[in-house]
């Protein structure tokens, strides 16, 4: 009678067919049971074992290896229990300029435009809010209703973002930091780095005296 599934002989010894289901064991020890002979003729053992040298249950692997797997659980826990109920994304608008300038004067601004993605991670349709957190004088303009996403959709709009042009500093550079607010609770603040003209003081500020608004978006 034939007990391996795969159909292989396991007295030639192991072979890479067999799949460790043990029927082998159970059958072998029932045809010792029966003769009275004493079981364990096939039995999982090591080669060690086998020729009668002292086995340890404390080897390095059977610590390191719990170790690492308990790890590795640790991270993908983490990881999922880290995970937000959105992501949000900002990104350069693709083509025309960096940035424009908008407004004259003390109503000077220098405009960027950014598309937002949003991904809503959640069943449920949520309007998520945008609002600069950190710089006085400065605001987003074009998606003052929010943005409506789908559960588990992707959405994606294009907005501009108005700064005074002092803030760009003598580098042409500023970091500002978007605070989105979600109508399910969500919140989440969000770095962004613009592109604007370096500030040059009283310099540029004679200038805006004088300069007239130029950009897509025209003064807020
Ligand atoms: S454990 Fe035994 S019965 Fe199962 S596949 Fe391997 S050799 Fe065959």
């Amino acid at each position: 009678m034939t007990t391996c599934p795969t159909g292989i002989d396991i007295r030639n010894g192991l072979q890479m067919e067999c799949i460790h289901c043990t029927q082998c064991i159970d059958a072998c020890d029932d045809v010792m049971d029966k003769i009275g002979r004493p079981r364990g003729l096939i039995r999982y053992s090591s080669q060690a074992a086998i020729e009668g040298e002292k086995t340890r249950l404390l080897r390095p692997r059977v610590i390191v290896y719990p170790l690492i797997l308990g790890l590795l659980l640790t991270v993908f826990v983490g990881a999922l229990a880290s995970k937000q109920a959105a992501d949000v994304t900002f990104i350069r608008a693709a083509g025309g300029m960096p940035y424009f300038r908008a407004g004259e004067g003390e109503e000077s601004r220098i405009g960027s435009r950014v598309r937002i993605r949003v991904r809503n991670r959640t069943d449920a349709q949520v309007t998520y809010s945008f609002a600069l957190v950190d710089l006085p004088g400065a605001k987003i303009n074009g998606l003052e209703d929010g943005l409506v996403v789908e559960p588990h959709k992707l959405g994606t709009a294009e907005v501009v973002v108005l700064v005074p042009p002092p803030a760009f500093g003598l580098q042409g550079r500023r970091t500002v930091t978007v605070r989105v607010e979600g109508s399910d609770g969500f919140g989440h603040n969000v770095s962004y780095s613009l592109i604007g003209p370096a500030w040059l003081g009283d310099r540029d500020a004679d200038r805006d005296e004088t300069e007239s608004g130029e950009g897509p978006e025209g003064d807020d």
